[in-house]
């Protein structure tokens, strides 16, 4: 599904990616760990092609096709999701009315019509009775006044009307309490299937106690130096990732 090929990645002429290589699968939970500042976000930005970063060698392919060259919107397109892209307020515009927009824009650019609002709301239905999100919810205005797992819950219900094969979530070390670990926990587990595939980006073990990756990979000075199975998240939870480092040396 992705491949990433020794990818060296700047911006603002600042190295930050420096040979990286990561395979994920159809049906695959990857989890990607790593002390502050290893280059999580930026990798999460390049793969969803954020202008402000520079590839300067290695390739990036999305089931077999080099996507390094697209637009962020042709990803998306091509089914690559990452949560808070859509992270702005619209007043006036309610959750439900902002994610049809953006279904049909993907169709749009599929030369399809616009769905059917009988199955827009149909899958509407099922996408939120499968995530236990109630009506009161989806009428709400875009973002404004969304606590933290509101957000959470919002970028989950994009996740699921989206349907991406590849989902990133940048589980950013701030504000993620207990309730918004769940929900986004809830979501994967819930969401992933045998032809998708989820990379799960965080700072904390904690978020990996509800969600049960294939493989957890340590990013450091913008390189994978490690990859292991969940229990690689719990050594990593007791240990700290100075052993990592010494182990480099
Ligand atoms: P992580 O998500 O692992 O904490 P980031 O990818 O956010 O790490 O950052 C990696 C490095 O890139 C850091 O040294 C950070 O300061 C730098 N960096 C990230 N984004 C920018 C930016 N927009 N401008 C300048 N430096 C940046
Ligand atoms: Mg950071
Ligand atoms: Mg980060």
């Amino acid at each position: 599904m992705l491949k990433i090929n020794n990818l060296h990645a700047t911006i603002d002429e600042k190295s930050i990616i420096k040979g990286l290589n990561l395979e994920v699968n159809a049906g695959e939970v990857h989890a990607i760990m790593g002390p502050n500042g290893a280059g999580k976000s930026t990798l999460a930005n390049i793969v969803a092609g954020k202008e402000e970063y520079e590839v300067t060698d290695g390739t990036i392919e999305l089931n077999g096709e080099d996507i390094s060259e697209l637009a962020p919107e042709e990803r998306a397109h091509n089914g690559v999701f990452l949560s808070f892209q859509y992270p702005v307020e619209i007043p006036g515009v309610s959750v439900t009315n902002f994610i049809k927009t953006a279904i049909n824009e993907t169709r749009k650019a599929k030369g399809l019509e616009d769905m059917p609002a009988k199955d827009m709301l149909k899958k509407i239905r099922e996408k939120s009775e499968l995530l236990e999100i109630d009506r009161k919810f989806l009428s709400r205005s875009l973002n404004e006044g969304f606590s933290g797992g509101e957000k959470k819950r919002n970028e989950i219900f994009q996740m699921a009307m989206l349907e991406p094969k590849l989902a990133i979530l940048d589980e950013t070390d701030s504000g993620l309490d207990i309730d918004a670990l769940r929900i986004v926990a809830n979501g994967v587990n819930k969401l992933k299937s045998k032809d998708n595939a989820v990379i799960v980006i965080t700072h904390y073990q904690r978020l990996l106690d509800y969600i049960v990756p294939d493989f957890v990979h340590v990013l450091h000075d913008g390189k994978i130096v490690k990859t292991g199975d969940a229990s690689l998240a719990l050594e990593l939870e007791a240990k700290g990732y100075d052993w990592i480092k010494q182990e480099l040396v």
